[in-house]
């Protein structure tokens, strides 16, 4: 297999296409929006490989890169363009390879719901201290707000007050009624936009009612050969009908664990963060140490108490795999 790669021509005479966004990869190849709007099926070329990490896949949905044209008529992505960012995630629980979900990501929205299913506010803290470490902005959207009742309504509410308050937009919306789409279809305006949910919060449901003709590219997925599916994701980039585009990872419900060091989990917990600057000593990790600046605050309630949790339990687990044994509940 080795000897029939080496026989892709290499040095024969090649055209230059034109740079392109990569708008699908099936794993054997990937299809790239040029300029002009024209789709072209690439395989890749070079070595792009990200220094330090092993890639099953070195290009990826987002990413800008250009496109020749092989003398065997083929077309071949030859250079990629740095990303800005991009998600990752184990090949597998065992491997040390790594899949590049998306690159250069403008924003990411995490769907949410109160009830059937409940997101829980860790899941959505989680998500959005991961979205942060990786350098993509988040929204987070609740949706099915045609269900609720007034408790619900109040929940929502509360929600949306203490995420706006820490500087997160949130978006009250139903797929099903239409109700909040005009305001979140103006977030979503010719940026790249990573969709993110638990299974069942409305991902698709709301897709399709952003992008009217989205339901006949679903169907156009089943055109791709299938070989390896069930074992690597690949993103699909779906056009916004008013400029955007949206990034749907069929199966992903939001960005996995990343590895946090402990002293690095508050700059993801921008409240945090800030109370934190007051604290009397600079490593300072918010679970009691004296002269501390947050859990004062926790108490007032200038910092949450399900936000703090959250900040709680990711820093248990980064504590636990540093092997640190310092670590005691406050409370
Ligand atoms: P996904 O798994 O996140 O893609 O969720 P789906 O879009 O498949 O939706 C899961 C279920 O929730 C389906 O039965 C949808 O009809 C329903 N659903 C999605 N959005 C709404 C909504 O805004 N209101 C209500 N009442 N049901 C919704
Ligand atoms: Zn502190």
């Amino acid at each position: 297999m080795a000897k029939k790669k080496k026989n892709i021509p290499t040095g024969v005479p090649r055209r230059e296409i034109g740079e392109g966004m990569v708008i699908r990869n099936t794993g054997s190849s990937y299809t790239v929006r040029l300029v002009d709007g024209s789709l072209v099926q690439c395989r890749i070329k070079g070595n792009f490989r990200i220094k330090g990490i092993r890639t099953t896949n070195p290009v990826a949905v987002g990413d800008i890169v250009s496109v020749s044209e092989a003398a065997d008529d083929a077309c071949y992505i030859t250079t990629i363009r740095p990303r800005r960012n991009y998600i990752i995630r184990r090949a597998s629980n065992l491997s040390k390879e790594s899949h590049i979900l998306a690159a250069n990501l403008d924003q990411t929205l995490l769907i949410a719901t109160l009830r059937d299913p409940a997101t829980t506010t860790t899941f959505i803290d989680r998500f959005l201290a991961t979205a942060s470490a990786y350098d993509v902005p988040a929204i987070l959207v609740i949706n099915k707000s045609d269900t609720w009742d007034d408790d619900d309504r109040e929940l929502g509410k509360a929600l949306k007050t203490l995420y706006e308050s820490i500087g997160y937009p949130v978006y009250i919306v139903s797929a099903a009624t239409g109700q909040g789409l005009e305001a979140l279809r103006g977030r979503l305006k010719d940026k790249v936009t990573l969709i993110a949910g638990n299974s069942g919060v409305g991902k698709s449901s709301l897709i399709n009612a952003l992008v009217p003709d989205a339901g006949l590219r679903v169907g156009r997925i089943s055109d791709i050969h299938h070989t390896g599916m069930h074992t690597t994701t690949f993103s699909e980039m779906i056009p916004l009908p008013g400029g955007g585009e949206l990034i749907d990872i069929p199966g992903v419900k939001g960005f996995g664990t990343i590895d946090f060091a402990p002293a690095e989990v508050s700059h993801y917990f921008p409240e945090i963060f800030r109370f934190g600057k007051q604290c009397r000593y600079g490593d300072c990790r918010h679970t009691g140490e004296p002269g501390c600046a947050v859990l004062p605050a926790v108490r007032e309630h200038y910092i949450s108490q399900s936000r703090y949790d959250s900040y709680l339990s990711i820093l248990e687990e980064a504590s636990e795999e540093a092997g640190a044994d310092k670590y005691r509940k406050p409370f």
